[in-house]
């Protein structure tokens, strides 16, 4: 049976780097492939752009209200109908953006069409909250998979921290990508640890909730580091 397969990271993991890579792999078999990605993600516009400076175009976008399962459906026709091959794999970037709707229909394509689906993507936003598509993969996924990179302490980073104009800020909307209005200023990411993020928060966590008591910040070793 396909699985669906949430690999997941903060921000800088280089899961796109993981997805392309995932999609030569198949394609170096002889396999055929679907690259998509959320129309809201317009870094790189329709392209799958790595950190490492490789990019390569999707086969198609998805909008909020757009119906997945039908999408893929199509674009798997179309790829039959250039190459007389069927679909091998499914890969989805950025797939936070997804509704928790789209992401079942990844389920269902990977259980009703045997379609592996490998969707990449960011656990939590800003505040430390799941991204709703990324909390309906954490639900339902088959296989969950953490990649790693690291927070300027050298801990494994966990959160995606946001700063405007090289600041620090903790309020705002979920979504703020490529916003550089003079008014907002320049959006940016910095991927950190828990100690590290409630250092700069103040002990801040998930949309302004207040600890009772004053954060205190403590060093040494994390021994949930792997
Ligand atoms: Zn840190």
């Amino acid at each position: 049976m396909a699985k669906l397969y949430f690999r997941y990271g903060a921000m800088n993991s280089g899961k796109s780097t993981a997805l392309l890579q995932a999609a030569y792999n198949y394609e170096e078999r002889g396999q055929r492939v679907l690259l998509a990605k959320p129309a809201i993600d317009s870094k790189g516009e329709a392209s799958i752009l790595s950190r490492l400076g490789v990019a390569r175009p999707v086969d198609f976008t998805i909008d909020a209200s757009d119906d997945v399962y039908a999408l893929f459906e199509r674009e798997r026709a179309k790829l039959r109908a250039r190459t007389g091959d069927d679909v091998s794999c499914l890969l989805i970037d950025e797939v936070q953006f997804l509704s928790e709707g789209q992401v079942d229909d990844l389920l269902r394509i990977a259980i009703q069409e045997g379609v592996p689906v490998l969707a990449y993507g960011i656990r939590t936003d800003f505040q430390t909250v799941a991204f709703p598509g990324s909390r309906r993969l954490l639900e339902i996924a088959h296989s969950l998979e953490e990649l790693k990179t690291i927070c300027r302490c050298g801990r494994k980073a966990v959160f995606n921290a946001r700063k405007i104009d090289g600041r620090f800020v903790f309020d705002g909307d979920q979504v703020a990508i490529d916003t550089t209005g003079a008014a907002v200023g320049e959006v940016t990411y910095e991927s950190l640890c828990g100690a590290c993020y409630l250092e700069e928060s103040g002990g801040v966590l998930n949309s302004g909730y207040k600890p009772k008591v004053e954060f205190s910040y403590g060093s040494g070793p994390d021994p949930d580091f792997s």
